[in-house]
């Protein structure tokens, strides 16, 4: 029968070009450049720090846990590390329910206020909703990240959904989301797996279902200083400019790949306009290795290195009294306590 060998050709070459191109990714995913060979230097980690101050500790992609030494605040949650074979194939994945007591306890979050994500993708919020079950901690975000703490199980006490540019008290951190982009780093400028979840989302769950949700620009003030928290690389809503920081947090995923000009609008529209002095590149490690293995994500996503130029030029060039800095896992940063430039 014709159509049955029809059939079986084509179900031959889409197998085929299927394992072309899955090749192709894997080969290219692992062209990347040396973390080592950007030279900027350490941030001041708290135990040298002269006095008790704001830390954050940098957990891989955009997770960061604040602590002030009363409360904790933990912007994304992501321990969970689905593979890249998990991602490729978009397979259902689950809450790595072992990885999350160990980084719990590991960190010592037994003071978390509140678990703030920048938005609903699965890099990012995968963990939120396990994470607020096992501290009480409340959920603050968009009605996606809401619908993942339903999922979760999460009492609906410990849930908030968030009126942009109100500011919430957690201890003596005040925080403020600013309604912001997704860096357009999908097809053609979109916004990869983009669009809301509608319905409380449980796992198992191919990492697609985790939809974007809306991006937030998260503003963490404190009496010792103010940091801004940008996750994706979306250009600066104008309400940016309202505040002034010390530190800025930038996402750098994809941000190459954008061109040089967008970046420059990035650089300005979040450190030259709030006058930060402290500039850490965060989300330019690959979100597919096991939690703590940091290596920078693959080069034709966004070449980090060439970003790191890009941002050295910048800073150069409009923000000379700012200083870049290399976050590192696990690390306290004392924020506020950084070294006198020197002349
Ligand atoms: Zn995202």
């Amino acid at each position: 029968m014709m159509w049955k060998q029809r059939a079986k050709q084509a179900a031959l070459i889409a197998v085929g070009a299927l394992a072309v191109g899955s090749a192709a990714i894997v080969w290219l995913w692992k062209d990347r450049p040396d973390l080592h060979d950007i030279d900027w230097p350490a941030p001041v980690i708290a135990s040298a720090a002269a006095t008790d101050s704001v830390t954050a500790t940098w957990l891989g992609v955009t997770t960061l846990l604040f602590d002030d030494g009363e409360t904790q605040i933990l912007i994304d949650g992501f321990f969970s590390r689905p593979s890249l074979t998990d991602v490729l194939l978009d397979r259902p994945v689950e809450n790595d329910a072992a990885m999350i007591n160990y980084v719990l306890d590991e960190y010592r979050m037994r003071r978390l206020a509140a678990i703030i994500p920048v938005h609903s993708h699965f890099d990012h919020a995968m963990d939120i909703g396990a994470i607020a079950n096992r501290t009480s901690a409340s959920v603050l975000g968009s009605e996606s990240s809401a619908a993942i703490a339903r999922g979760a199980g999460v009492p609906e006490d410990q849930i908030t959904t968030v009126i942009v540019g109100q500011p919430y008290e957690f201890g003596r951190f005040i925080v403020t989301l600013l309604r912001s982009r997704h860096a357009p780093i999908g097809w053609r400028g979109s916004v990869p797996m983009a669009g809301t979840i509608d319905t409380p989302l449980t796992p198992p769950q191919p990492v697609s279902a985790w939809r974007e949700g809306g991006s937030y620009t998260i503003v963490i003030a404190h009496p010792e200083g103010t940091a801004i928290v940008q996750g994706s690389a979306g250009l600066a809503d104008h309400s940016v400019g309202e505040f002034s920081a010390d530190v800025v947090l930038l996402g750098v995923s994809g941000l190459e790949s954008l061109g040089r000009s967008y970046a420059e609008q990035y650089w300005q529209g979040f450190v030259t306009a709030t006058g930060a002095g402290g500039v850490y590149p965060i989300h330019f490690d690959d979100f597919t290795r096991p939690f703590g293995e940091i290596v920078a994500g693959p080069t034709f996503f966004g070449d980090l290195a060439k970003t790191a130029k890009w941002l050295e030029g910048f800073r150069e060039q409009w923000d000379n009294d700012a200083q870049l800095f290399m976050p590192e896992f696990g690390r306290p940063i004392a924020l506020y306590a950084q070294p006198v430039p020197e002349a």
